[in-house]
């Protein structure tokens, strides 16, 4: 290895750190309360944050849902394990 092939091997390591740390920033960053929308079947629509059954629904500009049920319908809000589908 010449040391011209030493530095790019250097430069790659230094380089996939980089990324790796921005990735991770970002991903912390994020975090598991990543906010997302859910619709229910009714039409009503919610922001989420949180995943599995520490999820928090706020109503789309409105408040966070202090139940488990739907404020439109009644129904039961989705608080399982997301991978998971209820039929
Ligand atoms: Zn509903």
């Amino acid at each position: 290895m010449t040391s011209q092939q030493k530095g790019l091997a250097a430069l790659g390591g230094i380089v996939s750190l980089a990324a790796g740390f921005f990735v991770a920033k970002r991903l912390r960053g994020r975090g598991d309360v990543a906010q997302r929308e859910w619709t229910c079947a009714c039409g009503q629509a919610y922001h989420v944050q949180g995943l599995d059954r520490h999820r928090v629904y706020t109503v789309v500009d409105g408040d966070p849902v202090l139940g488990r049920d739907c404020v439109r319908c009644g129904e039961p809000l989705p608080s399982g394990h997301e991978t998971v589908k209820f039929c």
